[in-house]
């Protein structure tokens, strides 16, 4: 309506104009380069006009004929596009449905089609895996790596490789370069972390863990609880002990019940002639968790006393914990050596119902060197294979036990698997491991020849 309206303003102004332009005549004479032209002043604007309207037209169609071959490749272009697109699409819809070689047949036609090698490339490289040709998967990867608008993702591809493969090394090394790029990706900082640690990288390892925690990529105790292992790792890998000691003492700040740790410290702290630190170090460990190796550092402070004294000095240690297991046990035995028999026996009763090898051993000495009733110590011995186990240091990933702990399990290498508690009961039969063959090096009592029988 609005458009008839002005199309009818025009033509009646342009009648008004026409009709203006007939009531004033004239003439117009032009005279250049030797033409002529004279006409009437009406017929010149007419022929103005009609000059205007061929000259648009002209123009109109030059930009058409300019255009047109382009607009026909690309609707070509377009046509081959989302044909890749869809063959791109189905592709990846038969990866997920397992069909290796109608995957395969798509990642050529999409890659024909198409020219975005970041997506052909990764369909080809999931086809090739699917259809189990680990080479050309590699090589997608690779290819993809070299881009650098798809380095990450070949990264990433090659990284899952060299893990299934069990090439750590070559892992470790793609991963670091992966977080380059990606430094905020938690599964990466995870799988960094784990790598590093695994390789004995520990400062490497010490940042990446770091960076993880803050981005919450790992929860805040399994961070503060690896953070404790790799204190004590560096601690154990420095030749400064000044610098271990400060290492040593933030692993215990972070985790008090950390033994080793505190053993170690005391250890450096006594053999600095720091005996007083040495015995904070150790009385504070113990208050968090008693263990065996806290109560022999103890005694090896007082090495040359005699049995009396030292087993004095070990009931200052432990009396902040008398009562517990760890307590009774390092007291039976320091009172044994001292001949203090009733000390011991009451030490041992307690645990004596059910019986460690640790504490069969310690009763069977108390039998023979007391009374030197064999026959009584022989039947504490053999009590030793229906016994539970006493805790020692065991592998959470494999586990293997160990004598003392370490921040790689050595026998799978993980890190920080190693912990002490009672190992389950077949493990001690199926894998009999370096720490039977470390108990079989502790003092064993001699078991007495059995009577004859008949
Ligand atoms: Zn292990």
């Amino acid at each position: 309506m609005r458009r008839a309206l002005l199309y009818l303003i025009q033509l009646a102004l342009l009648v008004a104009a026409a009709i203006w332009l007939a009531e004033r005549p004239g003439e117009v004479r032009v005279d250049w380069l030797g033409w002529r032209l004279e006409t009437s002043a009406a017929m010149l604007v007419v022929m103005v006009l009609a000059l205007a309207w061929v000259l648009a037209v002209l123009r109109g169609l030059w930009r058409w004929l300019r255009r047109a071959p382009g607009e026909y490749v690309e609707a070509r272009r377009e046509r081959r596009r989302e044909a890749g697109y869809e063959a791109l699409g189905r592709g990846l819809a038969a990866v997920a449905a397992g069909d290796a070689a109608e995957a395969r047949r798509l990642a050529r036609k999409a890659s024909g089609l198409l020219d975005e090698p970041p997506l052909t490339r990764l369909l080809a490289a999931q086809a090739a895996q699917l259809s189990g040709d680990e080479a050309e998967a590699e090589r997608q990867f690779q290819a993809m790596r070299a881009d650098p608008a798809t380095e990450f993702l070949g990264l990433r591809g090659l990284l899952t490789k060299a893990l299934r493969d069990g090439n750590r090394e070559q892992a470790l090394a793609l991963a670091e370069r992966a977080l380059q790029l990606k430094p905020q990706a938690p599964w990466l900082l995870k799988q960094t972390f784990a790598l590093q640690a695994e390789g004995k990288r520990w400062r490497p390892a010490m940042a990446t863990l770091a960076d993880a925690a803050g981005r919450g990529a790992i929860n805040k105790d399994e961070a503060r609880r690896a953070r404790t292992a790799l204190l004590a790792a560096l601690a154990e890998e420095t030749s400064d002990d000044g610098e271990a000691k400060h290492l040593l003492a933030e692993a215990i700040e972070l985790t008090p019940g950390f033994t080793p740790a505190a053993v170690a410290l005391a250890r450096l702290h006594a053999a600095a002639g720091a005996e007083r630190k040495a015995i904070k170090t150790l009385e504070r460990a113990w208050n968090a968790a008693p263990h065996p190796d806290i109560s022999r550092a103890w005694l090896g402070l007082k090495a040359e006393a005699p049995p009396l004294d030292r087993m004095r000095w070990l009931q200052r240690l432990i009396q902040s914990q008398g009562d517990h297991r760890e307590s009774r046990l390092a007291l039976a035995e320091a009172a044994l050596d001292a001949h203090l028999w009733g000390e011991a026996r009451r030490q041992l009763q307690d645990l004596a119902s059910r019986p460690t090898p640790r504490v069969i051993r310690l009763m069977a000495r108390v039998e023979r060197e007391e009374h030197a009733d064999a026959e009584a110590a022989r039947a504490w011995l053999e009590r030793m294979q229906a016994a539970e186990a006493d805790p020692v240091w065991v592998c959470s990933a494999c586990g293997a036990q160990a004598t003392g702990w370490s921040p790689a399990c050595g026998n799978c290498s993980a890190f920080d698997a190693l912990e002490w508690k009672v190992p389950p009961r077949i493990q001690r039969i199926d894998r009999p491991p370096a720490l039977l063959a470390a108990r079989a090096a502790e003092p064993v009592p001699e078991i007495p020849p059995a009577p004859a029988t008949g």
